[in-house]
């Protein structure tokens, strides 16, 4: 018997891709979406394994459409990656953005545990939870200080993953994932618009990219890295919480200037910044120290900002 795993969120850039390392792995894939009937799935479409998940829509902030989702699967494994997940939006959608995380997560948690079954869980926590720390980089042992409402459900998550791990005996755990990039990442996020817009001028394009503070330092990975060590938590004897990072951080500056480059064209030229674009609370750098996903699961981050932006833009010109 293949075991069963539920992805919730698998329309996402990590839904896919992890979707895809479990079947390779010989596991029987469920995902859910809000809404199954009217999500294109387009992000599974691209990777070629449209066909071979069962989808099923569910809304996290519901229990009953939680409880029967879990009790039609039956799955060994949830994987939460559902939610709001984009920080500058969160600043606009407040409300939605924690209950999505929020409650969301505390329904799963819950219907866990109302089904009695060992069913092992993970949560996809954020390194936005650890806020603004100055030039140092953040482990499991960093206290959290959000700085959004995004980062402030994240948090609020990974508590409730905490509590009902030491709590009710859940085997539990929480991802806490830095920045990861893939050609499947939506225009909304800064990385995609930047390669986007660079690939377009580089095939003629008039246009200005506005962006925001450049100055801004992130810890970039790679995604179909990132969800390998979504699946070795779960693989563990014991359940526990993992930074999961690259351990290096680049200015956004110099990731617009490589983005260019590489498409043969002087970043200066086109691309100005717009106050607009500034969040009302920022983090200035973001950067984490994956040291005890070495140790424990033997993860280690091997794309870093050069290879990943290389990727994106070949993938973007093929298009
Ligand atoms: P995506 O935004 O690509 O996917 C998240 C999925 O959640 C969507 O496909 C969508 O599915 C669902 N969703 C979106 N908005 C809502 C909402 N308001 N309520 C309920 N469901 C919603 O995220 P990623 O794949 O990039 O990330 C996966 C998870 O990891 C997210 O929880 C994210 O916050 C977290 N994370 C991501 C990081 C990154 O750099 N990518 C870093 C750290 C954490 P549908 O529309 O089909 O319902």
């Amino acid at each position: 018997m293949s075991k069963k795993a539920l992805i919730c969120g698998i329309s996402g850039q990590d839904g896919a891709y992890l979707a895809k390392l479990l079947l390779e792995k010989g596991y029987t894939v469920s995902g859910t979406s809000r809404d199954a009937q009217v999500s294109n799935f387009q992000s599974l479409s691209r990777l070629g394994i449209r066909g071979e998940i069962k989808l099923e829509s569910m809304s996290l902030n519901d229990f009953r459409s939680v409880l029967q989702v879990l009790k039609k699967i039956q799955p060994d494994e949830i994987y939460n990656l559902a939610g709001q997940s984009s920080v500058g939006l969160s600043f606009d959608q407040p409300v939605e953005t924690l209950e999505s995380i929020a409650t969301g997560t505390l329904n799963l948690l819950e219907a866990i545990r109302f089904t009695g079954e060992p069913i092992k869980f993970y949560n996809a926590g954020s390194s936005e939870c650890f806020g603004d720390i100055g030039d140092r980089s953040a482990n499991e042992a960093t206290p959290f200080r959000p700085r959004s409402p995004y980062g402030v459900a994240k948090a609020a998550a990974f508590w409730e993953v905490a509590n009902y791990r030491e709590a009710y005996n859940l085997f539990a755990c929480s991802g806490i994932l830095f920045n990861h990039e893939s050609p499947l990442r939506p225009e909304r996020f800064v990385t995609q618009k930047i390669i986007t817009s660079a690939c377009r001028i580089a095939k003629g394009e008039t246009e200005t990219l506005n962006l925001g503070n450049l100055r801004i330092e992130r810890d970039w990975g790679w995604a179909p890295e990132y969800v390998e060590a979504m699946y070795l938590m779960l693989q563990q004897q014991r359940p526990d919480d993992y930074v999961i990072a690259t351990g290096e951080s680049r200015k956004l500056q110099d990731f617009v200037a490589e983005a260019f480059a590489c498409v043969g064209l002087d970043w200066s030229q086109y691309v100005t910044t717009d106050s607009s674009l500034l969040r009302p609370t920022d983090l200035a750098i973001s950067r984490g120290d994956p040291s005890k996903a070495k140790a424990r699961l033997g993860w280690q981050a091997k794309y870093k900002m050069s290879d990943i932006i290389r990727s994106m833009i070949e993938t973007k010109l093929a298009q």
